[in-house]
């Protein structure tokens, strides 16, 4: 067996892209496995994308720290690395007197948290902010930290920048056993066992699974299933905020939102389910949102709906992230990150590496490179429209998916990327192609033609499942 690495990061989610990336800050030898194809394939790539402030978190718990820490983290890194954010504020409505009355305790909420500048809206306020609004709003909250964020974007930078400075991702590795000495762990994960010093547990759903491999039970997850509805472009310019609804004892509600494309999201539900790899949509999923969007902006049910999806949250017994450090045992446990880890995953990393640090030496690198991810968001420079790119390579100005608008070019390069698409559910994650409106119905032939020139594999190996 090859030399033992000094972490092992077990699933490349948003945490544990976020924890390798952190790690390859220093002189170690980080691998990070990954059961699916692709980097991001679990919970992170089926979220509501709202890069939260944390602003209505329980205060004192991990999350309200971990989430407000990470906002401000992410808010720099997506600068940096071109992650689309757009911090298009958030407005919290109030339709009856019982959610008037809230209104003050989510602002103390807020202000416990260190979220500031939360102002109170009157109704008339509200519909001047947003006049599709439906009737009867009564009052609310405006949280103007509040923003969207590419959920697929957001791992695959962090996972770039983890390989790019040494970490090894090692991918279709689902990690089955852990035998130990004491000192070593090896980790069962198919042919090729992995021998590291520290293990890092951020694999999601599976995260009481892996658990159970360290003789740890602390905590169960049970999938919380939150179905959404996608409306295609025509429907954005019906809202300008993300319009939230007073969030009750066991759920943030059903908002709707702006994405980081130009589209809608109506979502999610809340249903505890038994089974953690069932993403389906149900009729009574998507009615519920239906009429909880319908109040909310009921011009909006009458658009056209591009996609519907789910994703299951990782709910344990705990409203609190499942954060252990065992040091003897050399294991750290990332789990329960239920419902705010795509904002938090920073600030998750940060305290991951401040609690590893303790028994691990670590010494930073000298030479730490940086990457620049391609711009896919709405509101940045796209490859179509940018004039200078073109001119120094045509294949930017030739556009293979008409309705998301992405080019031959950024499929080349996602397919030559660090961490490379190695098919069409990884070129859409990287590219936006095939998640326009027509889903791939116009475009899903050329794009397979040049994706086979490309890698010089048959057509058919790319014709796998898109969703
Ligand atoms: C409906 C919904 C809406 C949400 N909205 C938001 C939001 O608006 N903002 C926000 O910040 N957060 C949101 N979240 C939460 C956020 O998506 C999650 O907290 C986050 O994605 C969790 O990331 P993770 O890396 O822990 O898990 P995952 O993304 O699930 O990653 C875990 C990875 O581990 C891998 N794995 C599992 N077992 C093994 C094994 N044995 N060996 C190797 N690999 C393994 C899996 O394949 C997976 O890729 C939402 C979640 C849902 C479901």
């Amino acid at each position: 067996m090859a030399a033992p690495f000094d972490v092992a990061v077990i699933g490349a989610g948003v945490v544990g892209a976020a924890v390798a990336r952190a790690l390859s800050a220093f002189d170690l030898r980080t691998v990070l496995i990954e059961a699916g194809p692709d980097v991001g394939t679990g919970t992170s790539k089926a979220n509501t994308a709202i890069l939260h402030t944390g602003f209505d978190a329980a205060p004192g718990s991990m999350e309200a720290r971990l989430v407000a820490r990470g906002y401000a983290l992410m808010s720099a890194y997506a600068a940096e690395v071109g992650i689309p954010v757009e911090q298009t504020g958030a407005c919290l409505v109030a339709w009856n007197e019982d959610e008037v009355v809230q209104l003050p305790v989510i602002e103390e909420k807020a202000a416990a948290n260190g979220c500031r500048g939360l102002r109170r809206l009157s109704g008339d306020e509200l519909y001047a902010m947003e006049p599709h609004l439906g009737p009867g709003a009564r009052a609310g909250l405006l949280i103007p930290g509040e923003g969207i964020v590419c959920p697929f974007t957001a791992p695959l930078a962090m996972a770039t920048e983890a390989v790019v400075n040494g970490v090894e991702l090692r991918l279709d590795s689902r990690v089955t056993s852990m035998e130990s000495d004491g000192s070593i762990h090896v980790l069962g994960c198919g042919p090729d066992p992995i021998a590291a010093r520290y293990v890092v547990n951020a694999a999601g759903l599976q995260a009481d699974t892996i658990e159970g491999l360290f003789g740890r039970h602390r905590f169960r997850v049970r999938p919380r299933r939150g179905e959404l509805i996608v409306y295609d472009k025509m429907a954005r310019r019906l809202l300008s905020h993300v319009l939230l609804p007073v969030p009750t004892k066991t759920t943030k509600g059903v908002l709707v939102a702006p994405t980081v494309f130009g589209n809608v999201l109506l979502g999610p539900t809340a249903t505890d389910v038994d089974d953690k790899e069932d993403r389906s949509t149900t009729r009574e999923g998507l009615e519920y949102v239906l009429a909880k969007g319908g109040r909310v902006l009921p011009a909006l049910v009458n658009e056209e709906v591009t996609a519907t999806y789910a994703g299951l949250r990782a709910a344990t017994e705990s409203s609190d992230y499942q954060i252990h450090f065992d040091p003897v045992l050399r294991y750290l446990c990332l789990g329960g990150i239920r419902s705010t880890g795509l904002s938090a995953s920073l600030g998750i990393a940060e305290h991951a590496v401040e609690l590893l640090a303790g028994p691990l030496p670590m010494t930073l690198k000298r030479d730490r490179k940086k990457v620049r991810m391609p711009p896919v968001g709405e509101g940045m420079v796209r490859a179509y429209e940018d004039a200078s790119l073109i001119a120094r390579d045509p294949e930017y100005g030739r556009i293979v998916c008409h309705c998301e608008r992405v080019t031959a070019g950024e499929i080349r390069d996602a397919l030559r990327s660090p961490v490379p698409a190695r098919g069409l559910e990884g070129l859409r994650r990287r590219t936006r192609c095939l998640q326009g409106r027509c889903q791939g119905f116009y475009c899903l032939g050329g794009l397979v033609s040049l994706v086979a020139r490309e890698t010089g594999r048959p057509a058919a190996a790319f014709l796998e499942a898109l969703a």
